[in-house]
């Protein structure tokens, strides 16, 4: 299988060579080729499957050009149940991730499917765990090293720290605003010891940590010289690993292929959800995909009205569902390739109008870039909005019915999911965190600490190892020399 741009001008690589990168040259991101299908056979044989072996099959069809073996085998070892330990009571580990009923109300099924048992309490570890592995894999074959440098305002961050700790090969260098992040998340990232493990927490905000980054990749001297890598969410590698777990709740959630369900799922840059819409470009029998946002709503925006209108990062809201705080959807625009008919030349013109006059509109209005909004039933997108007051409310709520507490984000999924759920079609709101991440909100809704996990009692008390520097990219960059040997 080869992968393509969105923006139609660079060449078709194939999995691996792009295993490693971000953008693709012509500053568009990759998608395959072709979607891959699933037959009903196939899904039929997969109902049975481990989480680990249903991994295998779907990646197979993505990774032609990794040995199926190897696949295998790194899959086998990335989805088992002593990384994704952090079930709640009740809950099977073995799972992976566990589906439960949450709410039936006459034909209306709404369930929960925990994506946030793993290392860290949030989703990005489904796909980041296995990225360590595939890097490590990849990178021992060619003898090569990487350095993983990244800006972090908390769970993507702590993912990848998770995910590369002991890993041959790969060194991680991640800014954070000191003393900004949660004192779990930050206990989190700096209790870890592990040699190849870097932290450092910049005086300032999470965009001068950003800005910090920028600065050095723009650098492609140094950026090559010292092996500088990334694993923002545009990774494809991150996306397609995330496809699995649309299969694994359709499978658990229904009895035969002619079933169908929805999906909802709390977004922020569009990663997850965007897996998806693979999922469903690929056969999966999905109904709808509900977006869901808060207060920052790009999202919501574009897909009630067909105008996507980017936000400066100075107007992002700070909220109490922080990991969907974005003012620009990173992944969007490999739905915007799909809606628009494949066609790289007018994405490309699209996301250039995004950079020059923040947005574009495919309403079909007057003056418009375009009508193809009118399609996006076909693709199944449906989207809502949730305010703090709402993630209070629904905290409280499903608490208080079901006695389940639910985090800030998947809060804001079950209001949305509630406003779309349809009769006789299961709708499985994807989880994306575990309370305990984002305890001080939990208390301000329910009055008391979310429980912990196992093995998370006194995080905050192990010792810590980090750097606190200025906001100075000279220092960051001689750090990191000091650091590679390069
Ligand atoms: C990252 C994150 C999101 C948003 O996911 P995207 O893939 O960026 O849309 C939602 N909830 C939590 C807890 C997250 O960490």
């Amino acid at each position: 299988m080869q992968y393509i741009s969105t923006r139609g001008q660079a060449a078709p690589q194939s999995f691996s060579e792009i295993l490693l990168g971000g953008l693709a040259p012509d500053g568009g991101l990759y998608l395959p080729q072709a979607y891959p299908q699933v037959t009903p056979a196939e899904l039929d044989a997969w109902r049975h499957l481990s989480y680990a072996a249903l991994a295998f099959e779907v990646l197979k069809k993505f990774a032609t050009d990794i040995p199926v073996a190897d696949l295998q085998a790194m899959t086998a070892r990335t989805y088992t149940a002593a990384v994704y330990r952090n079930a709640r009571a009740g809950e099977d580990a073995t799972q992976i991730t566990p589906l439960s009923v949450l709410e039936k109300d006459g034909e209306k099924l709404l369930m929960l499917q925990a994506l946030s048992n793993g290392p860290t309490l949030a989703f990005k570890d489904m796909a980041m765990q296995l990225l360590g592995n595939l890097f490590e894999y990849t990178l021992a074959k060619d003898h090569a090293e990487l350095n993983i440098f990244g800006a972090t305002s908390g769970d993507t961050g702590s993912a990848a720290e998770y995910a590369m700790r002991g890993k041959r090969g790969v060194r991680v260098f991640m800014l954070s605003p000191h003393g900004k992040m949660s004192a779990f998340q930050s206990a989190q990232m700096f209790s870890l010891q592990d040699p190849n493990i870097h932290n450092i927490a910049i005086r300032g905000v999470f965009d001068d940590c950003q800005d910090m980054v920028k600065a050095v990749s723009n650098d492609l001297a140094f950026k090559t010289k010292q092996k500088i890598g990334t694993v923002n969410s545009i990774n494809w590698a991150r996306v397609v690993a995330q496809v699995v777990y649309y299969f694994r709740g359709y499978l658990a959630a229904t009895a035969s292929n002619a079933q169908k369900v929805s999906f909802t799922v709390p977004s922020g840059n569009f990663g997850n959800i965007c897996a998806g819409h693979i999922a469903r470009m690929m056969g999966l029998p999905i109904d709808q995909l509900v977006v869901a946002t808060n207060e920052n709503d790009v999202l919501d925006e574009f897909f009630r009205t067909g105008v996507y209108r980017v936000r400066k990062s100075a107007e992002t809201l700070h909220t109490t569902s922080p990991s969907m705080d974005i003012s620009k959807a990173s992944n969007f625009e490999r739905f915007v390739f799909d809606l628009l008919g494949r066609d790289g030349d007018r994405v490309r013109a699209l996301f250039h109008k995004v950079e020059t006059s923040g947005g574009f509109d495919l309403s079909g209005a007057a003056g418009s870039d375009g009508d193809e909004f009118r399609h996006i039933a076909r693709f199944g997108f449906v989207s809502g909005k949730s305010v703090h007051a709402d993630r209070l409310a629904t905290i409280r709520d499903v608490e208080a019915r079901y006695g389940v507490t639910i985090d800030t984000h998947t809060a804001d999924g079950v209001k949305v999911a509630r406003e779309h759920v349809q009769p006789g079609v299961p709708m499985i709101v994807l989880e994306t965190a575990l309370p305990a991440k984002f305890n001080e909100t939990i208390r301000e809704a329910l009055g008391r600490d979310a429980e912990r996990p196992a093995g998370f009692d006194d995080i905050e008390l192990l010792p810590q190892r980090f750097q606190v520097m200025d906001a100075d990219v000279a220092q960051v960059r001689a750090f990191i020399l000091n650091h590679t040997g390069l």
